[in-house]
């Protein structure tokens, strides 16, 4: 389906970070909407999205002047303290109509001007690559977080038909690293996903995060039964998946092939 774009003059883009991101001072969000329309994304059920009254997913809003606006911001803050942001909560800032607007890449070249404390960069985009020049130098106050839910392109393609192919997000992986730039591998929420998860990103990451819809998505997965995820579950005979118990088998796949103060759980995985 054809996004639908507006462009629209936002008056801040600093918010402060609250709940789930209170180890941040801010989150920063380039765009409101997302076009990669993840079937699990609780943003959907947000206020954000039910106001809108249209299909999450089919829809973004592309900031205008955000540069100008977080070099204020940007300064204003680091005027009254430590600024660590997370980029982004609710929308994802390389998701296809940053590759012609490019406001996450100016977004990045203020924070090059005028660094703050910390940057966590969340994104399961390919594109995040295009940018390695501008993440460099930002050099130790930056982490890439290179969502990959599971390592098997079918549930990709059941969970999140318009997400990037897993594959490509390998290769960006190994791309960040071999550059210098900090990045972790974040398997949430954790999918259905094969034997050899853990050995195909051995070579990748030396930092990997777990988190799945019970541990994380702020509300002992409330948000996501009321999505009703589970039933992606059932055609798929997978249902044993989908249970707070799940991620165990898992973390102790990747406990056998990494060394255990490379493995984050949730929460930690996502702090500055
Ligand atoms: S990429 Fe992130 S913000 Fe976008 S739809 Fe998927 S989960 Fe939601």
């Amino acid at each position: 389906m054809e996004a639908h774009h507006i462009y629209k003059s936002p008056k801040t883009l600093l918010n402060k970070g609250t709940g789930f991101l209170s180890g941040y001072t801010h989150s920063l969000n380039p765009y409101t909407g997302c076009t990669f329309g993840c079937s699990y994304c609780y943003v959907r059920q947000m206020p954000v999205s039910t106001f809108r009254g249209e299909e999450w997913g089919t829809w973004v809003d592309i900031k205008k002047q955000a540069a100008d606006l977080l070099r204020k911001e940007l300064r204003r803050a680091k005027s009254r303290g430590k600024v660590t942001i997370f980029m982004s909560s609710s929308t994802d800032p390389y998701q296809p109509a940053e590759y012609k607007e490019e406001v996450t890449r100016s977004l990045l070249e203020v924070m090059v001007e005028d660094a703050p404390d910390f940057l966590f960069l969340q994104t399961r985009s390919p594109l995040v690559r295009r940018d390695i020049d501008l993440l460099l130098r930002l050099e130790d106050r930056v982490r890439v977080s290179m969502t990959v839910e599971t390592d098997r392109e079918d549930i990709r393609k059941h969970f999140t038909p318009d997400a990037p192919p897993i594959q490509a997000r390998f290769k960006t992986l190994q791309l960040l690293k071999e550059a210098g730039v900090p990045t972790q591998a974040t398997i949430a929420p954790m999918l259905p996903s094969s034997e050899q998860f853990a050995d195909k990103l051995l070579p990748l990451v030396n930092r990997v995060c777990i988190d799945d819809y019970f541990m994380g998505d702020g509300s002992g997965g409330r948000r996501t039964r009321s999505l009703n995820i589970g039933a992606l579950y059932e055609p798929l005979g997978l249902e044993d998946w989908y249970h707070p118990a799940a991620y165990k088998a898992v973390y102790e796949q990747f406990r056998n092939i990494f060394p255990e103060e490379q493995l984050y759980v949730s929460r930690e995985g996502f702090e500055p």
